[in-house]
Formats: C-alpha cells, sequence, structure tokens
C-alpha cells in the first residue's frame, strides 16, 4: 500500500490582525478574498482564542505549544529561550525542511534567535517589531536591509527558500508578518482604498459603566491616545472632540486596513503559488494572527485585555487531501493547540511538555479528543505604563467570561496609584456578546460566577500556573471540600 504523502505546512501570521476586519467573519469595514478563499477551500473557525493577546507571548505559545508562564515569555521584554522544544524541532528531527520568515519579535540576541530551522531571517529594530519600509533583516549571514514594502518582502523571501529546495522531503515555512501593527504604514497602491467613512462598531460609545477601574484606566481610546506618528496628520482645527475621535477613527482605520489589503494580496500570491506548483491539495495552510484588536470597539484600539476583539484570534486552515471544504469549526481551540495539530497532520509525535489539543481530528472526521469546556488566559504586564492596560487572568467558556484584575507593578506615574486590590469581572456571552454588562455583582449570577472561580482554580492547577497572591481561594472549593469530607 502507498503511504500517503506527509503534507507541506505553510503558516502566515500576521500581527494584530481582527477577524472582525476579514469578510469570512462578517467584517463590514473591508474585503478580503484571498483570505476568505482558505476558509472556502476548509475551515474557518469561530472560536480561537489567545492564551496571552500580546505579540511576542503568542508567537512563543504557538512556536512551543504551552502557556506564557512555562515558555517564559510572558510579556514583550522577556525574549525566548529558543532551545526549547517547539513544533519546528519536532518536524526537523521527523525529516521536515524548516523555514522562519518576518516578524519574530521574541529576542535578536545569541540564544534567542530562531533554532530548528533550516533557513530564517527575520525583522529586527524597534525592539524587535521591525519596518513597513526598506526593513533590517537578521539571518545566520548577520544583518541586512532589504529594499522595498515588509508584507511583499517577506512572501518572495519565503517562496524563494521553497524553491530553493531539491528533493522530496516535504516542508515548513512560517511567513510571519509584521502587518497590520501599529504604525500601520500601507503601500501607496492601497492609498485610495476606504477613504469614504468607515462604518463604527455598535460598542463606539461605550461608557465603561459597569466595568471595573482597570477597564477605565486603559490608554488605548481612539479620542485620547493616538499619537502623531499613528495619525500621520493633524486633526483639522476647530472639531468638536465628539468630531475629533470620529476623524481619528476614519484616519486609523483607513491606514490598518490598506495593509490588511497588502496581506491579502499577498496571502493570494502564496495560494496561487501553492497551485501553479500543484501543491495546493497535500499543503496544510493556515492563515492566523498573534491576537485579536479593538477596531473602535468599546472606543479603543490595541488589544491586551481578555475582551473579546482582542482575545479572538482569526484562523482559517485549507488541507483538500485529508480537510473537507466549507467547514466552519465553532469549538475552543487556542494558540497554544497550534503545534500538537500541525504534528499530528505530519505524522510526527508531540512533545510530552506540550499543553495543547490537536483539532486535527475534529477537522479530518479521525479520532478527536474531547472537547475544551473553556479557556484559560493571563496578561502578565503589570507595568507597561504606555497602555495602562493591568495584569489579569481569566476563564472562558462558550456562555460566560470570568476575569480577574490584579496590578503589583511601579503603579501608574504621577497618580500615586501603586497597587490596588482585585477586581472582578463576569459576563454572560449568550445574553450580552458585546460585553457591555458585568454581571459579577448580579445576584442572579452568584451560583455561576463561583462555580467559573472553581474551574479556573483548577485549570491553573493543571497547567501548572499560579494564582496571584491577591485572589483568595473560591469559597465554593472549600466547600467542595467540606462536603467530600463529611
Ligand atoms: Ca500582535
Amino acid at each position: 500500500m502507498e503511504t500517503p504523502r506527509r503534507p507541506n505546512i505553510v503558516i502566515i501570521l500576521t500581527d494584530d490582525h481582527a477577524a472582525h476586519a476579514i469578510s469570512a467573519y462578517g467584517s463590514v469595514v473591508n474585503e478580503t478574498p484571498r483570505i476568505d478563499e482558505i476558509a472556502r477551500e476548509g475551515v474557518r473557525f469561530d472560536n480561537c482564542f489567545a492564551t496571552n493577546a500580546l505579540c511576542s507571548p503568542s508567537r512563543a505559545s504557538i512556536l512551543t505549544g504551552t502557556y506564557s508562564h512555562v515558555n517564559g515569555v510572558s510579556t514583550l521584554v522577556t525574549p525566548i529561550d529558543a532551545s526549547q522544544p517547539t513544533f519546528i524541532s519536532q518536524l526537523k528531527e521527523a525529516g521536515y525542511r524548516t523555514a522562519m520568515v518576518g516578524k519574530w519579535h521574541m529576542g535578536e540576541h545569541e540564544g534567542n534567535t530562531p533554532e530548528g530551522f533550516d533557513y530564517w531571517d527575520i525583522l529586527i529594530g524597534h525592539d524587535g517589531q521591525g519596518e513597513y519600509w526598506d526593513p533590517l533583516f537578521l539571518s545566520a549571514e548577520g544583518e541586512r536591509i532589504a529594499e522595498g514594502y515588509a508584507t511583499d518582502i517577506i512572501t518572495d523571501l519565503s517562496l524563494d527558500w521553497v524553491e530553493s529546495l531539491g528533493g522530496d522531503d516535504p516542508w515548513c515555512v512560517l511567513i510571519w508578518h509584521k502587518a497590520p501593527h501599529r504604525p500601520w504604514e500601507p503601500h501607496p497602491k492601497h492609498a485610495d482604498l476606504f477613504t469614504d467613512p468607515i462604518p463604527l462598531p455598535s460598542t463606539w460609545e461605550d461608557d465603561y459603566a459597569t466595568r471595573t477601574s482597570s477597564a477605565r484606566r486603559a490608554a488605548m481610546r481612539i479620542a485620547e491616545h493616538l499619537n502623531a506618528e499613528d495619525l500621520k496628520q493633524s486633526p483639522p482645527e476647530g472639531l468638536s472632540y465628539e468630531a475629533e475621535a470620529l476623524w481619528k477613527y476614519q484616519r486609523y482605520m483607513e491606514d490598518y486596513l490598506r495593509c490588511v489589503a497588502s496581506v491579502d494580496e499577498n496571502v493570494g500570491r502564496v495560494i496561487d503559488w501553492l497551485r501553479e506548483r500543484g501543491e495546493f491539495d497535500d499543503t496544510v495552510l493556515m492563515y492566523s494572527s498573534d491576537q485579536g484588536f479593538f477596531l473602535g470597539d468599546h472606543g479603543w484600539f490595541d488589544k491586551r485585555f481578555m475582551y473579546e476583539e482582542s482575545l479572538r484570534m482569526p484562523l482559517v486552515l485549507s488541507y483538500p487531501r485529508a480537510v473537507p471544504p466549507n467547514q466552519v469549526h465553532s469549538g475552543i481551540v487556542t494558540n497554544v493547540d497550534f503545534a500538537q495539530t500541525v504534528l499530528e497532520f505530519a505524522g510526527t509525535g508531540n512533545h510530552p511538555r506540550m499543553q495543547g489539543r490537536s483539532f486535527a481530528g475534529d477537522l479530518t472526521g479521525g479520532p478527536a479528543q474531547p472537547v475544551a469546556e473553556g479557556m484559560y488566559y493571563r496578561y502578565w504586564e503589570h507595568d507597561d505604563v504606555f497602555h495602562r492596560a493591568p495584569a489579569h487572568y481569566g476563564w472562558r467558556t462558550d456562555r460566560y467570561k470570568l476575569i480577574y484584575f490584579y496590578n503589583d507593578g511601579m503603579g501608574i506615574p504621577g497618580t500615586g496609584v501603586f497597587t490596588y486590590p482585585g477586581e472582578w469581572e463576569l459576563y454572560d456571552l449568550e445574553a450580552d456578546p458585546e460585553e457591555l454588562h458585568n454581571v459579577y455583582f448580579d445576584s442572579a449570577y452568584a451560583r455561576i460566577r463561583e462555580e467559573l472561580k472553581v474551574q479556573m482554580w483548577m485549570e491553573q492547577e493543571r497547567l501548572g500556573d499560579r494564582p496571584h497572591p491577591s485572589q483568595p481561594r473560591p469559597q465554593l472549593l472549600e466547600e467542595l471540600a467540606a462536603g467530600r469530607e463529611r
């Protein structure tokens, strides 16, 4: 019997691309026909979430199949120990040729740069963020400037590498873009797009009335916190506060969506190239982003919070040889699951340290692992005085979301606020999908609130994480323990 061919693997990962700026996800602000094509040829995931909605941590979780407290990349300033096991090191051991091109953002120094790759070529500079134009790259050969637009260059380098390969062994390439990350510098060929007024999200005027002080304190408001580099123009003189906020929203979204237009074009280039090579059917092609983004939702830009727009990762996947087309996957999956899923598709064993759940079986009709009952989230940055989103963790099930905000960092300069007691939020996503009503103190939710605390506590224990010392042990846990003793 002929052994089935092992698939090639292409993971296109963008930075800060929200699912609600993808037409396959129902975007009302733009069209992304080529990303949609992957969903049509395969699967769209409606509940894929980042376990820490920040660039570097999400990348580390994707590579290692572990949570931030295990892989050590909990913030933007905690570089990766690149010697730890990843799905790449597992693939390489199994005979795959492997490459990483583009935004790495997990360190630029020895010990932090990519390991386990036959070829790597990463954006450096600006604390690992890289540039949109004439970006500086670092490879095993050293540093160089590549002339042109980063989104195009990253695709070029990736395809060139595959074309340089001889032999029949399968390959895996990570095409990891900077776009559409701040400061949103589009290619001039897209300068005419999105000049009509862009629709406002329904939560634009969220007044944070029932939220904690943590949400109110965040410095991520479009009206107040976009800077001159972000906007690239000064607002017209004499506008009211509301009118200026609308002007800033339009300016921000124009550039953001134009950057996405280049991404979509380059996704199309990869699809067309795979088809021309006759390899589309035998390739696991994934498109995702390291986390979501606020596009004026709740008045914000940026990410960090466990709220839906930031938590949700777009994920579409095609692999026609094994995965039927036009599927929608609605179970909970996370970035920690990617590693084991890829390894299952490759027919390669995963590493025992990995903490995720392969969802390959959900898609192929093969044996599938039990579905996740919820997902655990933790954002670790205490001291980001620029965005002022406090550290928090939480637990999201298909219906509820519990969040615990805490902070024990340096506090907020000039405010005299150095630390504050923990604060809870609870959302009923079925009754309130836009998360406008914190029901933590609503007596109708008293029981579920305590049950969710127990679930989160047990998940933290299972994953080897620890609650913050300011969080009391859940009372229901004591009652359950006492009940067992009687
Ligand atoms: Ca990001």
